[in-house]
């Protein structure tokens, strides 16, 4: 957790209406995610490939910040956080609104999770 957040004010993602979500929030926030380089580590993956880009670990930065299948979902969250003022793109930023003044923060991660159910991966997080 201390990677994405570096205090212990009231937390703006705790949401209890989308178990799912709140879940998969939590998991990418701790990196015990159901993406291949995790199970691989785990020893039930046979590789770390990301399904999309055959010869690249599918890490959490990669599904968030460089997989091309999510291209569209990405340039979409982007261009949302540019309009808030957000100007960092990084996993802080868009798993704990680090830097993120704290009346934007809710609206970060409101973002992130559309993001997340966008993306269609919420089973595998
Ligand atoms: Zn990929």
């Amino acid at each position: 957790m201390g990677l994405y957040k570096n205090d212990f004010s009231p937390q703006p993602w705790v949401r209890k209406t989308f178990r799912q979500l709140d879940v998969a929030l939590t998991r990418l926030r701790l990196g015990h995610t159901r993406l291949t380089v995790h199970l691989h580590r785990l020893h039930i993956s046979p590789d770390p490939y990301c399904p999309w880009c055959p010869t690249v670990p599918e890490t959490i930065e990669h599904f968030f910040l460089e997989c091309p299948c999510f291209y569209s979902h990405r340039t979409v969250l982007r261009t949302q956080l540019l309009a808030l003022g957000v100007n960092t793109f990084d996993l802080p930023t868009l798993l704990g609104a680090t830097g993120v003044h704290p009346s934007r923060q809710s609206a970060v991660i409101r973002l992130t999770c559309a993001f997340l159910k966008k993306s269609g991966q919420l089973p595998r997080l």
